[in-house]
């Protein structure tokens, strides 16, 4: 399997099964990555994975409390919408927009901190740390605001992805299952939850507005 993939399966703790429906779904949605892959390496269930489902380009992983919350229509419904990013390439397209720009410049933050050391003494005269490392670790740093910082840059781009996969997810599945799975997505139950997702970058429409939208697309679709 795929080396990121696999990383993540092991990470999560993540359990693997098999499903006959979801394969039979991936083969009509074109979702071929996921095929290549013998069969018990596709789909899996996690406990501590902090999201509903994660799509890799070769593997689906659930949130097992989720996974267990839906019926079996509702999880073709889920599978739909992730074959649709698998299908069109979403994954692979959003690296250079949010992994690479973020790891070029940190690369040469970095650089430049090895060539100018007048911020590595400074940052030395608090910290006694080995040079070195002071300067992959600025690096690092770098890395992780650049990457948020892409997040919030491509936030609308981003859930434009998830509002075309909603819609195409109820051409292939049952519409009331896309609707009903959103439905079941746990809410954020405290205020402090609530407020923390207000800040981050809103790569997602709400579910409310997820929901809405696969319901215009269908009364479109059947006018
Ligand atoms: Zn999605």
């Amino acid at each position: 399997m795929g080396i990121i993939s696999g990383i993540t399966v092991r990470l999560l703790r993540a359990q693997p099964f098999e499903s006959e429906a979801l394969d039979k779904l991936a083969e009509t949605m074109k979702a071929t990555p996921i095929l290549k892959r013998d069969k018990l390496h596709r789909y899996y269930k996690s406990s501590v994975l902090p999201i509903c489902c994660l799509a890799y380009s070769d593997a689906l992983v659930f949130n097992s409390m989720y996974y267990e919350m839906l019926l079996p229509d509702e999880i073709l419904a889920v599978g739909a919408h992730e074959f649709n990013h698998i299908a069109k390439k979403h994954v692979v397209k959003r690296l250079p927009r949010t992994v690479l720009p973020a790891l070029t410049l940190s690369i040469v933050i970095g650089y430049l901190s090895s060539i100018n050391s007048t911020l590595i003494n400074i940052i030395q005269l608090f910290i006694n740390f080995d040079r070195g490392l002071l300067i992959a670790s600025t690096t690092v740093l770098f890395f992780l605001v650049f990457l948020v910082a892409s997040f919030y840059v491509n936030a609308k781009w981003l859930s434009r992805q998830e509002t075309e996969c909603d819609i195409s997810a109820a051409e292939f599945v049952n519409c009331e299952a896309v609707v009903s799975a959103l439905a079941k997505i746990p809410h954020k139950t405290s205020s402090r939850e609530s407020k923390l997702s207000k800040l981050l970058p809103h790569t997602h429409p709400s579910i409310e507005q997820r929901i809405k939208d696969v319901q215009a697309a269908r009364t479109f679709k059947s006018n």
